[in-house]
């Protein structure tokens, strides 16, 4: 599904992914870890192809195309999905209106016609029940007021309408409360199929509690320094980052 090689990434000149490599198969999720400043955030940015960050080395492979010269919405339509740290408000468009535009838009750019308004709907009432949201919550105004849980709950419904063959989940987040977290590990319980991937992003170790990970990176200084199963986040949990910091 997605294959790293000798990743190497600058902000502003300043590099700070110093060569990853990673390889995730279809049906596996993968945890990342670390201390913060890790550069995992970069990562995901320089994956879903965020402006802001250069690539001065390295692959990034799709199912074997290269993403690199891809713009976002590219990556987007070729299944990548990256979670918003910071989603934006539109006052006045709904949960739902801005899903259904979402999915036309993407069929268009695959060449597909626009989803049947009766299909869209079907669609919309199996996800929603598969992840116990609530109509009222589906004709809310996008993101506006919502709560952390309910941001969550937004961007899962979005990875299950947008049905992603790989889908990063960056919960590097503050505000992460339990039921936030909870949120985010049922809908990736349910989502995840033998067909797509997923990366979850995380320096929480509680969030492994719920989601079960096949393995786990822990990033450091810009490199995965330690990859391990889900034992390793445990062994995290104990003995915090330091250890690994000087291992290496
Ligand atoms: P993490 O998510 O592991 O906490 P980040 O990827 O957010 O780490 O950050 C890694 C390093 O890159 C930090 O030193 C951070 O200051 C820097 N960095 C990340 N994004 C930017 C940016 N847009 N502009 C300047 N520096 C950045
Ligand atoms: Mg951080
Ligand atoms: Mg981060």
């Amino acid at each position: 599904m997605l294959v790293i090689k000798n990743l190497h990434a600058s902000v502003e000149d300043k590099e700070i992914l110093k060569g990853i490599n990673l390889e995730v198969k279809a049906g596996e999720v993968h945890a990342i870890m670390g201390p913060n400043g890790a550069g995992k955030s970069t990562l995901s940015s320089v994956i879903a192809g965020r402006e802001d960050y250069e690539v001065t080395e390295g692959e990034i492979l799709l199912e074997g195309e290269e993403l690199i010269e891809l713009a976002p919405e590219e990556r987007a339509h070729k299944g990548v999905f990256l979670s918003f740290q910071y989603p934006i408000e539109i006052p006045g468009v709904s949960v739902t209106n801005f899903m259904k535009t979402a999915i036309n838009e993407t069929r268009k750019a695959q060449g597909l016609e626009e989803m049947p308004a009766n299909e869209m709907l079907k669609m919309i009432r199996e996800k929603s029940e598969l992840l116990e949201i609530d109509r009222k919550f589906l004709s809310r105004s996008l993101n506006e007021g919502f709560s952390g849980g309910e941001k969550k709950r937004n961007e899962i419904f979005q990875m299950a309408m947008l049905e992603p063959k790989l889908a990063i989940l960056d919960e590097t987040d503050s505000g992460l409360d339990i039921d936030a977290l909870r949120i985010v590990a049922n809908g990736v319980n349910k989502l995840k199929s033998k067909d797509n991937a997923v990366i979850v992003i995380t320096h929480y170790q509680r969030l492994l509690d719920y989601i079960v990970p096949d393995f786990v990176h822990v990033l450091h200084d810009g490199k995965i320094v330690k990859t391990g199963g889900k034992e390793l986040a445990l062994e995290l949990e104990e003995k915090g980052y330091d250890w690994i910091k000087n291992e290496n």
